[in-house]
């Protein structure tokens, strides 16, 4: 039996498309079902012909993206993840720029045995002929006018065309799709190779993979036109055909292809706007395959129950309602250290005036804890966590002005006073004092806790106040509360 070797072959033209990380992770799964069973293998493959329009940073965004949502290859650009090396392999470079001469060596053996040809017809001859066929009314076919004219691989400017059969058809079964079938009169002899030894899309693939001894090729639906003239394309070369499973595209609520008109479509895009990769997973997976109703999925449990069989053949819509929802989910689901350690960074990058990068992941986990069950997504918490690991507070200025008046000075003082004795005691305890303190003056706690919380969190809203104060410790809410005082002695 062949071991199932499937591929994410991306061009780097842009950021990650949560599309294109659906396809990656559908060919993930499999891979990763097959290797449970010991064999099988995902390739990962960077398609950067396209030189003007691919770039560094849009590999970067790839590389990154994959392994923000857990993908990782086994075959591939070679990069660190998780503290290890990822990539590498025997087909190596993974990179199509780097693999020109492979290109070369199979185009010159299609040209040997008669199944491709240079071409030097220039662009002003065959608009010309592309007139004449709009006149008439009719599609545009380069005619073959090179066919027999066995050009030398000196010829200046030519550029090799695959023959194609001008008769008869190719069918094949697609996984998700069925049969599907095309007549060889619909298609021309297209180019393979240009003149500076590029492939083009379909002969790049072909060959890469052939070589690296794909079995089975999953991708959008987009590309269902070219799975034909790839299938003749393996049979001209004399390489086995593999299994093609087209995904359908992805649309947002109006029915047109996902694009950025219906917001974040970047994979790390949602890893910054606060999403668990978990939840956006769970969502692309469900997305186009379904195991009954069951919405939450673990990746462990994805491995576990992907087949092909479930994945509909109708496009998916996508909802960030629901995506949201499911982040919600995994929030809650999330053990507080690994929350926090996703939390960090994104505190980092959105507060790096207000605190220090070695914060302490353990105690960011005991300022998430009390989050956890409202949050939405993960810069809620990170916006929310701020105040904890800043020295000082920026006020909100209608919560100072109305709370940290010349009359709260001796609240601020005696509370001052009863959280430098009783702080040890933790936060019961402090609650008490508090209590006491404030039926003995003959007010209500809320009374002798607000400017108190405001002096604190800088605002009227916050978490639990005698949680928040045990959290930022003693040294920082002291000094806070002098602040506090400090802007009434100046009268602000
Ligand atoms: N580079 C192509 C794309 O990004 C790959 C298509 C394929 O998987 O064959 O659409």
């Amino acid at each position: 039996m062949t071991l199932p070797r499937v591929r994410f072959a991306p061009s780097p033209t842009g950021y990650l498309h949560i599309g294109g990380a659906r396809t990656a992770l559908f060919n993930w799964l499999f891979a990763r079902r097959a290797r449970a069973e010991g064999k099988g293998a995902f390739v990962l493959r960077i398609e950067d012909t396209d030189r003007e329009r691919s770039t560094e940073a849009s590999v970067q965004a790839i590389l990154d993206g994959m392994r923000w949502m857990g993908l990782d290859w086994d075959e591939g650009p070679e990069v660190q993840m998780d503290g290890r090396k990822i990539g590498g392999g025997p087909h190596a470079p993974y990179f199509q720029t780097q693999r020109l001469s492979t290109y070369d060596r199979y185009s010159e053996k299609l040209i040997a045995e008669g199944k491709a040809y240079r071409c030097n017809c220039t662009k002003s001859e065959l608009d010309i002929l592309r007139e004449q066929a709009q006149r008439e009314k009719r599609g545009f076919k380069y005619p073959g006018i090179c066919r027999e004219k066995k050009l030398s691989k000196d010829t200046s400017g030519a550029i090799v065309r695959f023959r194609m059969p001008d008769e008869g058809a190719t069918t094949f079964n697609d996984l998700v799709k069925g049969a599907i079938t095309t007549q060889h009169k619909e298609l021309q002899d297209e180019v393979i190779l240009r003149n500076d030894g590029v492939p083009l899309y379909n002969f790049g693939a072909v060959v890469d993979d052939v070589e690296m001894g794909i079995t089975l090729v999953a991708r959008g639906d987009d590309h269902v036109v070219n799975t034909p003239r790839q299938i003749l394309m393996y049979q001209a070369l004399g390489f086995p055909v593999p299994t093609f499973a087209h995904l359908p595209m992805i649309l947002g609520a109006d029915k047109q292809r996902l694009s950025k008109r219906h917001g974040a479509v970047s994979v790390l895009q949602y890893r910054d706007d606060g999403y668990l990769p978990g939840a956006l997973v769970n969502y692309l997976v469900r997305l186009g395959w379904s195991h009954g109703d069951q919405e939450i999925f673990t990746l462990e449990e994805l491995v576990e129950k992907f087949d092909w069989d479930h994945v509909g053949a109708t496009a998916g819509v996508f909802n960030p309602e629901k995506l949201l929802w499911l982040n919600q989910q995994w929030i809650k689901k999330t053990p507080l250290n690994e929350l926090a350690a996703q939390v960090k960074p994104l505190m980092i990058a959105r507060h790096s005036h207000k605190i220090t990068p070695d914060l302490d992941l353990n105690r960011l986990a005991l300022v998430l804890a009390p989050m956890v069950e409202r949050a939405k997504t993960l810069l809620e918490m990170a916006d929310g966590a701020v105040t904890f690991f800043e020295r000082g507070v920026t006020f909100d200025e209608a919560a100072a002005k109305k709370h940290l008046t010349a009359e709260a000075k001796t609240i601020l003082e005696s509370a001052r006073a009863l959280i430098d004795a009783r702080f040890a005691e933790g936060g019961h305890a402090l609650e008490a004092a508090f209590r006491d303190a404030a039926a003995a003056q003959g007010l209500g706690l809320g009374k002798l806790a607000q400017p108190v919380r405001v002096a604190v969190t800088g605002t009227t809203v916050s978490p639990p106040l005698f949680d928040t104060i045990v959290l930022l410790g003693r040294e920082e809410s002291l000094a806070r509360i002098d602040a506090a005082l400090a802007r009434i002695g100046t009268g602000a």
